[in-house]
């Protein structure tokens, strides 16, 4: 009886704290030949505008699950600079890695670049030397971080404040730099916003995708963490967990962006992440029926939105219906005659491939 007590007491701790890790922790499948890391490289800290110390930005990270962040505080704006005078623009990040030593956590040295449009605002990631970012020309600002052979990306593009109208647009300055090869990646997700025209831009000259926090203030206040929201994340598909294998992946534009409840991404990504995502453990006729149930299991955190494209009717559901994240959903397909597989096809509504476009996904299922 003692030995059954202690046995379900374990039993139940257990389902405690993997249900308690569960909650806050980004987690989605690795996809075939690449892992699938969480990365956040867009945050700030007192160091420029933010409202925290680096060691903090570290500590949301592991609570988030997070492989990797860049700091990247702005080079030419320090509100704080009377209370918290630091001519060198590296000490954010060296402070952040010290944080960071003996965890499971990549820092990455980065800056943002702050510009009136245009350009806008820009972060360069894997610098050597942020002060070499002192530079008055806003388009050579850009050559000196790819002389340190940095990733660059452009921030926020469809920021109000800089484009009233919310468009994310290129003017000749943007059209210069990308001919220059001195942008690589945009931001399509920034803090709580998405704009469809940077996706199309992402598109139109072959730049990373990219979602970040740009987190000023406390993650958890932000995204209401407490309430099952999470922060925007970059998903970067790298051969392994490390800082020049994150690097090659940005550079080669294997990415997804992890938005509130949506997946955007190039269609060579985010297809094989959700087939990751979404796998059916059963398909068995409903006794003495045509009716085909169907179980489908999500192991990641994002509700699958999903509408049938099969020729076929659903009981029990109409054509769009969830799988919810690290849940299990049961479909049942009315196929007339008895099959002994099937092609399960369905549009992933929360996923995107480009504006206004969601991917098909078919899972060939053998019927038991
Ligand atoms: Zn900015
Ligand atoms: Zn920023």
């Amino acid at each position: 009886m003692k030995f059954l007590l202690l046995t379900v007491f374990i039993f139940f701790s257990f389902q405690l704290s993997a249900q308690h890790v569960h909650d806050r922790q980004i987690e989605f499948p690795d996809i075939p030949g690449y892992r699938t890391l969480k990365c956040d490289f867009h945050q700030h800290t007192v160091f420029s505008d933010g409202h925290v110390w680096p060691s903090i930005r570290v500590q949301e990270a592991i609570k988030d699950g997070l492989d990797a962040i860049s700091i990247t505080d702005h080079i030419e704006y320090q509100p704080h600079e009377d209370d918290i005078p630091h001519p060198d623009r590296n000490r954010s990040y060296q402070v952040a890695k010290e944080e960071a030593e003996n965890k499971d956590l990549i820092v990455i040295n980065g800056s943002e670049i702050t510009r009136s449009m245009p350009p806008g605002h820009a972060n360069a990631i894997f610098l050597h030397d942020a002060n070499k970012l002192f530079v008055d020309d806003s388009v050579e600002v850009f050559r000196q971080a790819k002389k340190q052979d940095a990733f660059i990306f452009w921030n926020h593009p469809h920021w109000t404040s800089q484009s009233p109208d919310g468009i994310a647009s290129l003017t000749a300055t943007h059209k210069y730099l990308l001919k220059e090869g001195l942008i690589n990646g945009i931001e399509v997700v920034n803090n709580v916003t998405y704009s469809d025209e940077a996706l199309q831009i992402a598109l139109d000259y072959n730049l990373t995708i990219m979602g970040t926090s740009d987190i000023h203030g406390l993650i958890d206040w932000q995204y209401h963490v407490s309430h099952g929201g999470h922060r925007p994340v970059t998903l970067v598909f790298a051969k392994e967990k490390s800082e020049a294998s994150i690097k090659e992946a940005l550079i080669n534009r294997r990415t997804a962006v992890w938005f509130k409840n949506i997946l955007i991404g190039r269609q060579e990504y985010l297809v094989p992440l959700i087939e990751q995502s979404i796998t059916v453990t059963a398909a068995s006729y409903n006794n003495k029926t045509s009716v085909l149930a169907i179980t489908l299991e999500n192991n990641s955190d994002a509700d699958f939105i999903l509408e049938n494209s099969t020729k076929y009717t659903l009981h029990g559901n109409a054509d769009v219906f969830t799988v919810k994240a690290n849940g299990i959903a049961r479909i049942e397909i009315k196929t007339i005659d008895k099959i002994g597989d099937l092609d399960l096809k369905f549009r992933v509504l929360n996923a995107v491939t480009a504006p206004k476009t969601h991917p098909e996904i078919i899972w060939h299922v053998m019927v038991e």
